[in-house]
C-alpha cells in the first residue's frame, strides 16, 4: 500500500502514520522527522534547511524531493509506505507522480485528516516528542506518565522549536496558499479520502483502517 497523509501542521497525521506502520509494517517516511535529524546533526542539508524550518516556511521542493527521491528507492518501501508531510505544494506533488512512475508504482490512497485551526493550535502547542525514538505525546490528551520522559523508550521529550505560537500562524499560512490545493490535486483522481481528525487518536484510527481495509480488497 502506497499512502499520501495530509492535513494541517499537527492533525495527527504522524501520530496516524506510526499507527498505520505498525499495524501493516510499512516504513513512514516523514520528510519533517529527516529534515529535523540533518538539522541536529548538523549536516550540509540541515544547515540549509534550518532557516526556512525555524521561521514557518517551505524548504525548497528540490531539496525535498531529492530526500524522498532516495528514500523511496530504498528496499523497505517495495512493499509499500506512507509519506507523511510531503507533498506539501503542487510541484512536490507532481514531482511524487514523476518519481513513482519511472518506479512503475502508483498512490492507493491519499488521506486527509481535517481539523480545524483552533483545535490544531492546542495539539501544537501542548505536543512534546521522544528525541530518541521519536514517540509523539500531548500534555493534555496523550500525557506521559512522567513529565519530559518517553514511556516506551525513557528518552528525553522535548518542544520542538517550531512549534511555538509565533511560528504555528505561519506555518498555517503556508499550509492554506500551498498545501491546501493538494486536496482538488487528489479530489480528481478518486483516491481521496477525508477523515474527521477531530476525534480521539482510538476514533481517528478506526476511520484511517476502514479505509484501508476497503482499498485493500
Ligand atoms: P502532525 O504530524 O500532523 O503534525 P502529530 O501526530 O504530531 O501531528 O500530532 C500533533 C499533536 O496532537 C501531538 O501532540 C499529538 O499527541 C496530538 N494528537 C494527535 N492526534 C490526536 C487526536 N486525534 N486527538 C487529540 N490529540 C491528538
Ligand atoms: P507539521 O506536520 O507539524 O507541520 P513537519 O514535521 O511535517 O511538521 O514539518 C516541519 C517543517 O519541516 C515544516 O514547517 C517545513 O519547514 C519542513 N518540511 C517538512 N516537510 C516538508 C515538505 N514536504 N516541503 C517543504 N518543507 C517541509
Ligand atoms: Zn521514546
Amino acid at each position: 500500500m502506497n499512502l499520501v497523509l495530509l492535513g494541517a501542521p499537527g492533525a495527527g497525521k504522524g501520530t496516524q502514520a506510526k499507527i498505520i506502520m505498525e499495524k501493516y509494517g510499512i516504513p513512514q517516511i516523514s520528510t519533517g522527522d529527516m529534515l529535523r535529524e540533518a538539522v541536529t546533526k548538523g549536516t550540509e542539508l540541515g544547515k540549509k534547511a534550518r532557516e526556512y524550518m525555524n521561521q514557518g516556511k517551505l524548504v525548497p521542493d528540490e531539496i525535498v524531493v531529492e530526500i524522498v527521491r532516495e528514500r523511496l528507492s530504498q528496499k523497505d518501501c517495495e512493499k509499500g509506505f506512507i509519506l507523511d508531510g510531503f507533498p506539501r505544494t503542487i510541484a512536490q506533488a507532481e514531482a511524487l507522480d514523476r518519481i513513482l512512475e519511472k518506479m512503475g508504482k502508483k498512490i492507493n490512497a491519499v488521506i486527509n485528516v481535517n481539523v480545524p485551526e483552533e483545535e490544531v493550535i492546542k495539539r501544537i502547542v501542548y505536543r512534546r516528542t521522544c528525541k530518541k525514538c521519536g514517540a509523539i505525546y500531548h500534555l493534555l490528551y496523550n500525557p506521559p506518565k512522567k513529565e519530559s520522559t518517553c514511556d516506551k523508550c525513557g528518552g528525553e521529550l522535548y518542544q520542538r522549536e517550531d512549534d511555538r505560537e509565533e511560528t504555528v500562524k505561519e506555518r498555517f499560512r503556508v499550509y492554506r496558499k500551498n498545501t491546501e490545493p493538494l486536496i482538488d490535486y487528489y479530489k480528481k483522481r478518486r483516491i481521496f479520502f477525508d477523515v474527521d481528525g477531530t476525534k480521539d487518536v482510538e476514533g481517528v484510527k478506526r476511520e484511517v483502517l476502514n479505509i484501508l481495509e476497503k482499498i485493500k480488497r
